[in-house]
């Protein structure tokens, strides 16, 4: 326990909620199938940033978490990788019946650079993501949708209208992530993420990244999560 306490201190984390599981060191600590590591060790990873050290852990064991740390500390792969694994431990994919992960972002540069990093851990595995966006062609988003995916990534505007198109179903959405959520509400999309969010089964796996916790999203956070876990990396703002 001494051990782990300071291993903590040593990355900069800090916890809280119960049963929080142990940080790990290396990648290879999380168990992930060989075609997943060697497509880690593609990307030139070689160890676990901190944010990933402490949630990769707390998300592969199927709890809810609230991921504090800075723009560049490696959150995306800390919501990807056990999404991954996630989608893999389903019985059957059938697409017909929508994605299984549904990542949500403020805007379509980073849904872009999301649904990138999304494609490279999901290339070794038959596993489908689509990217919708404001910017970019509804009708062809709708289509893509329609022909079905594992992992859709998304701007909370245009989610929405193709679900009121039926684009998609959210029958199997049984892993929810919402990055940069103090973005999402400076942008005004408080409405747009709790309307995604109520239409998605409340026995799902709710993420929450954000660079600064402020209260309204802490707010939120307590409102769509179930006994979350907060972690927190470095020293980070309201
Ligand atoms: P954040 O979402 O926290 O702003 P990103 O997930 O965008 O951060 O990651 C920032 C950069 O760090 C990206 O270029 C990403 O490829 C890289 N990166 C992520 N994890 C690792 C790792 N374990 N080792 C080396 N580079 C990493
Ligand atoms: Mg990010």
């Amino acid at each position: 326990e001494q051990d782990v306490a300071d291993y903590r201190r040593t990355l900069a984390i800090r916890v809280s909620g119960f049963d929080v599981p142990k940080p790990i060191k290396l990648f290879e600590d999380c168990g992930f199938a060989a075609p997943l590591m060697s497509a880690i060790a593609k990307q030139g990873y070689e160890k676990p940033t901190p944010i990933q050290c402490q949630a990769l852990p707390i998300v592969l064991s199927g709890r809810d978490i609230i991921g504090i740390a800075k723009t560049g500390s490696g959150k995306t792969a800390a919501f990807v990788l056990p999404m991954i694994v996630h989608i893999m431990d389903q019985p059957e994919l059938g697409k017909e019946e929508g994605p299984i992960g549904v990542i949500c972002a403020p805007t379509r540069e980073l849904a872009h650079q999301i649904y990138l990093e999304a494609k490279k851990f999901s290339k070794p595995y038959n596993i489908k993501v689509s990217a919708v966006y404001g910017g970019a062609s509804k009708h062809e988003q709708f289509k893509e949708l329609k022909a079905g995916c594992e992992i859709v990534v998304a701007t909370p505007g245009r989610l929405i209208d193709l679900l009121k198109m039926k684009a998609l179903k959210m029958l199997r959405a049984t892993y929810l992530v919402i990055d940069e959520a103090d973005r999402m509400f400076d942008l005004g999309f408080e409405p747009q993420v709790r309307s995604i969010v109520g239409q998605i089964r409340p026995d799902r796996q709710t993420l929450l990244f954000s660079a600064t916790m402020p209260y309204k999203v802490e707010r939120l956070a307590r409102e769509i999560l179930t006994d979350p876990i907060r972690v927190t990396v470095g020293e980070v703002g309201m």
